[in-house]
């Protein structure tokens, strides 16, 4: 057994979860590593005599795929555990459940989700979203409004802020979201075919000025907790009993912020799959794929309206709620636009798009509706200036 702050592995697990008084006395089990994420390492640990697995995530002090050259606090669990903790508090259908977090060793112990899958990667298989993203709308609804100014106090907000503090993945974020794709830098690569492309983008006075406002909202706005990471390789889906589930996981970036960066996040790996549909000549599956950002709004503002009769501030008018959910949408569209630049062409690309035959084109295809997010986001809203989810499908 590894001594207490010593970082784990599959060998120690068994014998960590018995001292934790997580698995039966004098019990064996397997364990294997499943961790495919860049930062830390995730264990599934079975028992032998075939009762239910547990999943033990822990952060090293350093970055997974860099190792040790690479330190980084392994604060970082504890922040994805509290995390967890809230989100189970208002959306518990879509959160693992977390049953052990241990501080000592940065890690904690949730429920095995082996039977599920990474969205990602059933996307890139060709599945199509179901349910997933009305269940990740309202997560985010249900969240993000129960810890805004329309469902916490100003005391509750004040402790949340308080324990929500992030400095060093708000910093990770900062850099390969919000600022190196936009920029020449070592970390940054992408499908020769876009070489001008790219350039033209990272030379446009709108662009910088437009990134620049949302690297502002993102260190400033303190709208609600998010996720921070919600992206597509953060969301696992399956079946259990004929019933669609979905777990959103790896909240470890949360942050008090703008609350637009989760749907953002979400949204533009949603089009990214849509341009691999579309790459692949499934138009009808691209539509669909494209058709997300009304089923996540959808869901999103409708946990925020389901909310709202409840609010603690009875002060604030549907006036506000109206013009809070159009900035929100605003952010959304940048958000998603800054999403699908780092993934043509900052330091992670996207599986869905690298896999095709030529990612060449589909790239291009991703870039240029970045742009178009970025700039122009008035385009995306109706008659009467509401957002038009309808449009991002167009
Ligand atoms: P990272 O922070 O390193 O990205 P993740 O939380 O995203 O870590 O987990 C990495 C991978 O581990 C996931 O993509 C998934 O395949 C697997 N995984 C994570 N949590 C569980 C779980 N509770 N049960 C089973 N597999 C899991
Ligand atoms: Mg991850
Ligand atoms: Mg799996
Ligand atoms: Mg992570």
């Amino acid at each position: 057994m590894a001594d207490a702050g010593v970082v784990l592995e599959a060998a120690d697990v068994w014998e960590y979860l018995l001292s934790r008084g997580l698995v039966a006395p004098g019990s064996s089990g397997t364990v294997r590593e499943v961790g495919d994420g860049n930062m830390n390492r995730v264990f599934v640990a079975v028992p032998d005599d075939g009762g239910t697995g547990l999943a033990v995530k822990q952060a090293p002090p350093w970055i997974r795929v860099l190792g040790p050259s690479a330190p980084m606090s392994p604060e970082r669990a504890m922040v994805e555990a509290r995390a967890l903790a809230t989100f189970a508090r208002f959306a518990p259908e879509q959160t693992p459940v977390v049953v052990d977090v241990d501080p000592e060793r940065f890690a904690f112990t949730m429920e095995d989700l082996s039977d599920l899958v990474v969205l990602r990667g059933a996307l890139t298989r060709g599945a199509r979203f179901g349910d997933t993203s009305t269940q990740v709308g309202d997560l985010i609804g249900r969240v993000t409004f129960a810890t805004s100014v329309a469902g916490a106090s100003a005391a509750d907000r004040a402790a949340l802020l308080a324990a929500s503090v992030n400095p060093v993945l708000a910093e990770v974020t900062e850099q390969y979201l919000l600022s190196e794709p936009f920029l020449e830098h070592e970390h940054n690569s992408a499908h020769p075919s876009l070489t001008d492309d790219v350039a033209a983008l990272r030379a446009d006075r709108a662009v910088r000025t437009e990134v620049s406002a949302l690297r502002a909202a993102f260190a400033t706005r303190a709208e609600a907790l998010v996720h921070g990471d919600l992206h597509s390789g953060s969301v696992m889906v399956g079946e259990r009993d004929g019933v669609a589930v979905v777990r959103v996981i790896d909240p470890e970036f949360a942050v008090v912020g703008p609350i637009g960066l989760d749907l953002g996040l979400y949204l533009a790996n949603a089009l990214i799959a849509a341009a691999r549909a579309s790459a692949l000549d499934d138009g009808e599956l691209a539509a669909e794929h494209a058709g997300q950002a009304r089923v996540l709004w959808t869901a999103f503002t409708a946990a925020w309206h389901a909310g709202w009769p409840d609010r603690v501030d009875g002060f604030l008018d549907e006036g506000w709620l109206r013009r809070h959910l159009a900035s929100v949408w605003d952010d959304t569209l940048g958000f998603a636009a800054v999403e699908l630049v780092r993934r043509v062409a900052g330091y992670s690309h996207a599986e869905d798009l690298e896999t095709l035959p030529d990612p060449g084109p589909a790239s291009a295809v991703v870039l240029r509706a970045a742009r178009a997010l970025l700039l122009d986001r008035g385009a995306f809203r109706g008659p009467g200036g509401e957002p038009d989810p309808a449009v991002v499908a167009a």
